[in-house]
């Protein structure tokens, strides 16, 4: 058979050969079969060198034109494949928008932070900014800066969560106060909401939990000021007619101190478990900046003076709702959670 003859049976061979394909794997075995170096098309292209002038014309635009036809049948082929793909995934992906919804019961927000935010709209109501810090914090913005010198029991390695690399788990939010110092000049206010971490647990105490801190800065910013501002947060919170006292107290960072309690909620001040039969319920420390606090920063304590006030939003949501263990709090269980749909 000459090679004209060969090269059109060729072309009916592959006719063949590519009906009914629909599997892209076989499409380039062909292609290498007929197209590739060693390919059926290319050989007879290699050969034409030993036909005479003419005939390597002929045959020549013969290959060339097999050559074609079998790209142009492969690409065809191969969009087809690509269809019926694209038809197979509409037809498995398809979906029935007449089939009935799945119900999802509506969820609530969580107590802790929805007081969260009734406390820090209280603030901002009356002038305060929000800040943030970072919950790893270094030591001395934690404790040095805040006039806990070293020896402190509040540095113990009971309470804190130290991290490798010497930083920590920030105790309180009040490293903030010492960003928000080192940042901003007087006068301003902020509060500073957030996650706090103690090595601490049992019915009212978690190792994480959450605080929420305010700062006041000016000149001439006296005890008075923080009486009031706190009157009016705790009467917002508890209502207007609650019994509010000062206790004087100690923080390292602030002085004078005082702890603030309200009466108690639960027995009117008649005594009770929740009150540990006082009639009082402690609810935040507070007190005038203390000076070396202010020089930490390099705020002068001679011209500005200021307040700050630090309370447990758990022990606020608990009193409110009445929740008598903190770690209800974190144990995401719906049924726990659910109660307070509807109060926020
Ligand atoms: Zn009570």
């Amino acid at each position: 058979m000459d090679i004209k003859a060969q090269l059109l049976q060729l072309k009916e061979e592959i006719k063949k050969e590519v009906q009914g394909i629909f599997d892209e794997k076989v499409l380039n075995e062909i292609k290498v079969k007929y197209l590739g170096k060693k390919g059926l098309i290319t050989s007879a292209l290699k050969s034409l060198g030993s036909l005479s002038p003419e005939e390597r014309k002929e045959v020549g635009q013969l290959a060339n034109s097999i050559k074609e036809f079998l790209e142009e049948t492969l690409k065809a082929k191969q969009e087809e494949i690509e269809k019926k793909k694209l038809e197979e995934i509409l037809r498995k992906e398809r979906l029935d928008i007449s089939l009935p919804a799945e119900w999802f019961e509506p969820s609530a927000s969580h107590p802790v932070l929805t007081t969260l935010k009734e406390i820090t709209e209280i603030f901002k109501s009356m002038g305060f900014t929000v800040e943030s810090g970072p919950e790893v914090e270094y030591e001395d913005y934690n404790f040095t800066m805040l006039n806990i010198p070293e020896h402190h029991p509040a540095r113990d390695m009971q309470d804190t969560f130290y991290t490798s690399n010497g930083m920590l788990l920030r105790t309180h939010t009040s490293p903030v106060q010492i960003r928000s110092m080192l940042k901003k000049k007087p006068p301003f206010a902020i509060v500073a909401p957030g996650r706090v971490y103690r090595k601490d647990m049992d019915p009212t105490h978690s190792p994480m939990f959450h605080q929420i801190e305010g700062l006041m800065v000016d000149k001439n910013v006296s005890f008075k000021d923080l009486k009031g501002i706190l009157k009016i947060f705790l009467e917002n919170i508890f209502g207007n007619n609650i019994p509010i006292r000062f206790r004087p107290s100690y923080f390292p960072f602030t002085e004078p101190s005082a702890e603030v309690d309200v009466g108690c909620t639960v027995c009117k001040g008649k005594g009770c478990r929740v009150c540990k039969n006082t009639g009082w319920l402690e609810i935040l420390g507070c007190g005038m900046v203390d000076p070396n606090v202010f020089k930490a920063v390099g705020i002068d304590p001679e011209e500005y003076t200021g307040f700050a006030f630090g309370l447990g939003i758990e022990r606020i949501a608990m009193l409110r709702y009445q929740i008598t263990d903190i770690r209800l709090l974190f144990t995401n269980d719906l049924r726990f959670n659910l109660q307070f749909r509807g109060i926020e």
